[in-house]
């Protein structure tokens, strides 16, 4: 029986691949061919050039918080157990930014800039998800 009881995501032919990816605990984003524009959501077609050839390719996992929000109230019953809870936009060193949680830190102590590494949450057989805690530096 699945214990987890937050929203999952659904992934897509687009996205399964990512999917993929972050259940063996590695980020990757989709790499242009054309223009080698690093992108994020994943999609058929290069936001840059329009080219759809493209090709997965790991990141670093290190990004910076580029801005974020903190959830104090339970919009999902999910989350009850967890708020107050960040939710941040990241900027990947390579460019792409994603939508993720900052965890492992006091919401009240996160600041846009911060620099952050992902860490992976095993939430069901089929979904990991990456997020986001502080680097030292
Ligand atoms: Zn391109």
């Amino acid at each position: 029986m699945n214990e987890y009881t937050k929203p999952l995501p659904t992934p897509t032919a687009d996205s399964q691949p990512f999917w993929d990816a972050c259940r063996d605990e590695k980020l990757t984003c989709q790499r242009c061919d054309d223009c080698n524009t690093a992108r994020f959501p994943p999609h058929h077609v290069c936001p840059n050039c329009l080219s759809v050839n493209s090709h997965w390719e790991e990141m670093s996992g290190r990004g910076s918080v580029f801005s974020f929000t903190v959830f104090r109230r339970v919009y999902d019953p999910g989350f009850a157990d967890e708020v107050p809870y960040v939710v941040a936009l990241i900027e990947l060193d390579e460019g792409p930014r994603m939508l993720s949680n900052v965890v492992s830190i006091d919401p009240d102590k996160v600041v846009c800039g911060m620099p952050v590494k992902v860490v992976f949450e095993k939430a069901t057989q089929e979904i990991t998800l990456p997020k986001f805690e502080p680097t030292e530096s």
